[in-house]
């Protein structure tokens, strides 16, 4: 075999990760980040928020006709949100895997939302679906000097 490995290496990528207003009054914030780090992601940005409808708005622009859109945006509007960047190989799709499905229901157990919720309107996370829709939600919800680069000392012993 004298393929290298970097030509089948993932991209390595930025996902945007935040805890709903129901996951921080239910005290998993630590819980979730934690999901992140043990995998072995890195965390680029981390805040608690308080959005308001303008930026959520934006951020749910392709939902603005959907009959639970006023409900999402009085859900999202109701506290604080947990506002974060992972970096790592293929995060954004990791990441999504690692939140479940939409719906809790359909959830797998050891999913974050498959372990800590039950209705689609509560379903205390959201995580970009596509690495365009990351950049574009990393640019909405944090400055550019909130986003650091820095160097991760566990990186040798989580990547090959
Ligand atoms: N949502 C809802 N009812 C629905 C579909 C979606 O309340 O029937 C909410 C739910 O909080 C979901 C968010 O709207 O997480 C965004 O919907 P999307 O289809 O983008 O799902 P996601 O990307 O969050 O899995
Ligand atoms: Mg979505």
């Amino acid at each position: 075999l004298t393929r290298s490995r970097s030509a089948v290496r993932m991209a390595m990528e930025r996902t945007y990760i935040m805890i709903k207003p129901d996951g921080v009054q239910r005290g998993l914030v630590g819980e979730i980040i934690k999901r992140f780090e043990q995998r072995g992601y890195k965390l680029g940005a981390l805040k608690l928020y308080q959005a308001n409808e303008d930026l959520l708005r934006k951020h749910y622009g392709d939902l603005q006709e959907k009959p639970f859109f006023p409900g999402l945006l009085k859900y999202m509007t109701s506290g604080p949100v947990t506002c974060m960047v992972w970096e790592g190989e293929n995060v954004v799709r990791m990441g999504r895997q690692m939140l479940g499905e939409t719906n809790p229901q359909a959830s797998a157990p050891g999913t974050i939302r498959g372990d800590f919720s039950i209705v689609v309107g509560r379903n205390i996370c959201h995580g970009s679906d596509s690495v365009a829709s990351a950049e574009k939600e990393i640019k909405l919800w944090f400055d550019d000097n909130e986003v650091l680069a820095w160097k991760d000392h566990s990186h040798a012993w989580v990547y090959e």
